[in-house]
């Protein structure tokens, strides 16, 4: 998959990699070497456009990792960036059937793959999710089209509506729906008819069935071998009858990964999974770390770059435990600590981790200290000056006032973190003393 774009990718890191050290002008040339191979692979002009800018934002600036080269740490942001652009805030593998029977429907061209992924589909749901599953064939133009799902049907163990000659797609979806209801099944999955290309008569069709049933998913099906076309026609599609998620197909082949890069980006629409091969077993949740890495075909120093960092952040961790044993806990620790809840999942998330603090976190949360809170006590951080930070004790009335003014909250709130900051000082000196300090900040970074 993808290995026009990974060895053209590879190409550019190798000649990166062998340098010590990268100037601004290495990632500019690098990344324009990217773009160009971008664009090659078939990701549309402000994909790669867009991609490039967060890339060279980030790589500029950004502190060298020790232990690995900046050529190396280059690689690591663009696969990051890579897994950001390809990655939506749905699970892909979870489609949304929770209440029977739930209606799915399946669109794109024809030759796309649809029949075959509606087959390879509705074997996943039953055999993985225990579904009780009816498929049917809404394509009365090719008869050959129904008799091809009734045949998969029968080679996955999985129901098919009956044939019934001379109806209109309209009437079979709601022959379907009917039977989904009556026979029990959790899903039915309606496989349109495709065109060669789209038209007017097509989307009216698609149009009528989706009235008919309203259905959870509508997910486009189409070649990933045809890149740009691929997201013309989902973009296409989900004007006129609006898709919920993508299918690509046809990704075991030499193929170019644009489609997957800007399908993402432009359409706005989770690519839910992708088709490996012709088998019905070929069908795979969609991983943009996985598409990511295939991509740059470059894994082992992403995962180089990860242990890189890790050890930095243990180096740090270490630092600021000497500092707490010593008594030493200022509002610049406090800070660093309230934002590693923020990004472990808030106070409760944190506590769970630290020995001895399952019931704390119980106060804490019937205290309502949630994430809102939290980020009003970074806050009042912000808005302390140096000198206050490193030294919280000399926080007198008017400062204090000046602080949760500029917080835009209360006094009260104030003495509150102020409150806490001793408290975790305390603590802190008390773990350092017994060793527990150290068992918990292992959790912590
Ligand atoms: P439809 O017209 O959209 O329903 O397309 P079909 O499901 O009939 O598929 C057209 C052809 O593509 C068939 O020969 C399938 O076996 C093949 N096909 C479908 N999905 C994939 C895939 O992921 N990989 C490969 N290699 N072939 C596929």
């Amino acid at each position: 998959m993808f290995e026009n774009l990974s060895e053209r990718l590879s190409g550019v890191f190798d000649r990166l990699t062998k340098q010590g050290a990268l100037s601004e002008d290495d990632v500019k040339t690098a990344l324009r070497e990217v773009r160009v191979a971008l664009l090659e692979a078939d990701v549309s002009l402000p994909v790669a456009r867009a991609f490039i800018k967060r890339v060279q934002d980030r790589a500029t600036g950004q502190a060298v990792t020790k232990s690995v080269t900046p050529g190396q740490q280059v690689v690591k942001i663009v696969h990051d960036a890579l897994v950001e652009t390809l990655t939506g805030d749905e699970d892909p593998g979870k489609l949304k059937i929770d209440n029977p029977p739930a209606p799915i429907l399946m669109v794109g061209l024809q030759g796309g793959g649809k029949t075959t992924t509606t087959a390879k589909l509705a074997k996943r749901l039953a055999e993985r999710e225990g579904k009780k599953v009816l498929m049917a064939s809404l394509d009365v133009y090719r008869p050959a089209a129904m008799d091809q799902l009734a045949i998969l049907g029968t080679q996955i163990g999985v129901d098919t509506l009956p044939i019934v000659p001379g109806q209109k797609p309209v009437d079979i979806a709601r022959r379907a729906k009917q039977q989904a209801t009556m026979g029990g099944y959790d899903v039915y999955m309606l496989d349109t008819a495709g065109r060669l290309h789209i038209d007017e008569t097509l989307m009216q069709e698609v149009e009528d069935v989706r009235n008919v049933v309203t259905p959870r998913e509508t997910l486009l099906v189409v070649d990933g071998l045809t890149g740009q076309v691929a997201v013309e026609v989902a973009e296409e599609f989900d004007a006129k009858i609006g898709i919920s998620g993508v299918v690509l197909t046809r990704m075991d082949g030499d193929g170019r990964g644009g489609a997957a890069l800007s399908m993402r980006a432009v359409t706005g629409k989770p690519i839910r999974f992708v088709g490996l091969g012709e088998k019905m077993e070929a069908l795979e949740t969609f991983e943009p770390d996985r598409i990511a890495g295939r991509i740059l075909g470059m894994g082992d120093i992403v995962s180089l770059v990860e242990k890189a960092q890790q050890t930095i952040e243990a180096e740090q961790a270490e630092r600021m435990m000497k500092r707490f044993q010593k008594g030493r806990f200022n509002m610049n620790d406090l800070k660093m600590q309230l934002e590693q809840m923020l990004k472990m999942g808030g106070m409760e998330g944190i506590m769970g981790m630290m020995p001895g603090m399952g019931k704390m976190a119980k106060q804490v949360e019937a205290a309502g200290f949630d994430d809102k809170i939290i980020r009003q006590q970074i806050a009042l951080i912000q808005s302390m000056t140096k000198l206050e930070r490193a030294n919280p004790q000399i926080l007198q009335a008017s400062r204090k006032k000046r602080i949760a003014k500029g917080a835009g909250l209360d006094v009260s709130d104030l003495n509150k973190l102020l409150k806490m900051q001793r408290q975790m000082g305390d603590m802190m000196k008390k773990m350092g003393k017994g060793g527990m300090l150290k068992q918990a900040m292992k959790g912590m970074f």
